[in-house]
């Protein structure tokens, strides 16, 4: 992350804070963490949190501490456990010795809680789920104290005890912490600290069948941890009091300051591990690092550069109010990145022959053409000419409008790198489809211009029918056909804007033979075609490529047009 860039960022108020409190000497140093639950897969959403927490940490010359926030043993696997540390290293952020997990905490967790009660902060309550609410009031009207609110220290102490000895079942009751029912916030009223699971946990095991809620757990493991900034989205800003009143209660050594920033949302997506779950489940998408995906493995295989999701992270800023980020922008950096750093190759997707009539029958040369034109250190690469060639379908029209500068009958084009040649005849099959192009060269035009000076207005690529490699080449979408899935205008859910043709496979791709030597993890551009890399569902017979982006830049286009 550039260091200028976030600081000419106007909307970096974290930073302004940051930068007092160092000041002003409350910290020395800054710790912040990113705290993900491990119940599903990381998403852009995420990216954006760990570039911030990753990116102020480093900034700042602080630590930025990984810490899963598992204390929800139904919904969390350890498989989540390690997709999540291979996304933020493939982010290129690094926890080094900070690695945590909430759930390291309980028996410290269980301690302060005994403490609470003795204070007389808590209570056990065995009020039904159903009470609890009712009792709990709403943002209108007040609540109405649990029957069970003025137990003893003593009976709660017995209680608590015999909670998490298993003596419960779930549901049957919970330790609430004992604020105000009439607290103008909701989430004051008497909130939940624990509640009975008898669900084994991934790192405990049975020791535990009480579990602490988030709003519990959270606060008081960033102060185990010496959390300085504890950065969340927004929806937590209502609980902030909350986390506030735990340390106030509990007065640990160290007290962490919560500060909300605005969630990323983008356009033509979801960006909620449970919406993402349904896509996977329920078999709208191939798993979670399907490609049209938004999570982190999704983008991954796509082929996204994580430099350009960092860009990306960094020119959305923070904010402090929700708004949606147009996927224009994030395919933006993605292109501008791939455009710096991608090889060029020619590759024809839907390939239509050219039979160069003209031109020896044996005869193969080679054309020099340029890897990248921004990076001229890039050098040169030799490409294979011959006879017969593949140049795009849709290079060719039989009854041309006016601006069609590509090939027609009687047309000349150049042919990138290599010669002018002029479409003299069409064959086609029975049915009227045109199956071969009979084309003549101009041996003068060697390189892709001409002696005489005469100009041809369209360039198009190539590949030699003799040495190509077949590829199959997956073409993605979005996902959805709207920007905000969620719209639920007319009764709709997300599923209803699914867009079924988000995926287009193309199988008989043929890419220039110089794509045999690139590695499996490279990053490439056909030209005139768009950004591509190998998907790991190549085999040895088959290569099989993802678009990872068009070269159709709308966002550039946005920006102009205002
Ligand atoms: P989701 O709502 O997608 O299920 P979550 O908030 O439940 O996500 P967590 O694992 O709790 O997921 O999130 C870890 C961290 O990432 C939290 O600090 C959370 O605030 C942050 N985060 C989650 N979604 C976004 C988002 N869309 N934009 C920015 N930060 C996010
Ligand atoms: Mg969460």
């Amino acid at each position: 992350m550039s260091e200028e860039k976030v600081a000419g960022n106007a909307v970096n108020f974290i930073k302004s804070i940051i930068e007092s409190d160092l000041k002003s000497g409350k910290h020395s140093g800054i710790i912040t963490r990113f705290p993900p639950e491990p119940n599903g897969y990381l998403h852009i959403g995420h990216a954006k949190s760990i570039c911030l927490n990753f990116g102020l940490a480093k900034q700042y010359s602080g630590k930025c501490h990984l810490r899963f926030d598992d204390t929800n043993p139904e919904k969390e696997d350890v498989e989540y456990v390690e997709s999540i540390m291979n996304d933020i290293k493939w982010l290129g952020f690094d926890w080094e010795e900070n690695l945590f997990f909430a759930s390291s905490y309980f028996d410290q967790l269980y301690d302060w809680a005994v403490q609470i009660i003795k204070d007389g902060f808590a209570y056990v309550c065995h009020q039904s789920p159903e009470d609890v609410r009712k009792y709990r009031g709403t943002a209108k009207s007040k609540g109405i104290d649990s029957p069970f609110r003025n137990r003893s220290v003593k009976e709660n102490l017995e209680l608590f005890e015999k909670m998490k000895n298993g003596e419960f079942k779930e549901g049957e009751c919970m330790l609430r912490a004992k604020i105000d029912m009439s607290h103008p916030n909701v989430l004051m009223r008497d909130p939940v600290m624990y509640r009975i699971k008898h669900i084994p946990h991934h790192r405990t095991g049975n020791k535990w069948c009480i579990y602490p809620t988030y709003d519990y757990a959270h606060g008081q493991s960033d102060a185990i941890e010496n959390i300085t900034h504890s950065l969340c989205t927004l929806e937590f800003e209502a609980h902030r009091p909350l986390y506030e009143w735990f340390l106030e209660v509990i007065k640990p050594e160290s007290r962490p300051r919560q500060i909300e920033f605005a969630r990323l949302n983008l356009t033509y997506t979801v960006m909620s591990k449970r919406l993402m779950m349904t896509l996977v489940k329920d078999g709208y998408v191939n798993g979670w690092d399907d490609p049209r995906m938004p999570t982190v493995a999704g983008i991954r295989r796509r082929g996204y550069p994580p430099e350009a999701v960092k860009d990306f992270a960094e020119r959305i800023g923070v904010a402090k109010r929700d708004s949606t980020v147009s996927i224009d922008l994030l395919e933006h950096c993605v292109r501008e990145n791939l455009n710096k750093t991608a090889q060029r190759f020619m590759g024809v997707l839907d390939p239509l022959k050219v039979v160069i009539s003209n031109y020896p029958d044996d005869l193969v040369e080679e054309f020099d053409a340029i890897n990248n034109p921004e990076n001229e250190s890039d050098g040169k690469r030799k490409v294979p000419f011959s006879k017969t060639i593949y140049i795009e379908k849709s290079d060719f029209m039989e009854d041309p409008p006016k601006k069609f500068h590509r090939l027609a009958p009687g047309k000349e084009v150049r042919l990138r790198s290599a010669y002018y040649i002029t479409c003299n005849e069409i064959v086609k099959d029975g049915e009227g489809n045109i199956v071969e192009l009979h084309c003549t060269y101009d041996p003068q035009t060697r390189g892709g211009g001409s002696p005489d000076g005469r100009k041809v207005k369209g360039t198009i690529h190539w590949v030699s029918a003799t040495h190509y490699v077949p590829v199959e080449v997956r073409l993605y979408d979005t996902l959805f056909t709207v920007e905000n899935p969620l719209d639920r205008e007319g009764g709709k859910t997300f599923l209803d804007y699914i867009n079924n043709e988000s995926l287009k496979v193309i199988k008989n791709g043929c890419a220039e033979i110089n794509l045999k030597n690139v590695e499996p993890s490279a990053r490439f551009q056909f030209e005139r075609v768009g950004y591509f890399c190998v998907d790991p569902d190549t085999t040895k017979e088959k290569i099989i490529l993802n678009r990872i982006v068009t070269l159709k830049d709308k966002w550039n286009r946005i920006q102009k047009n205002k």
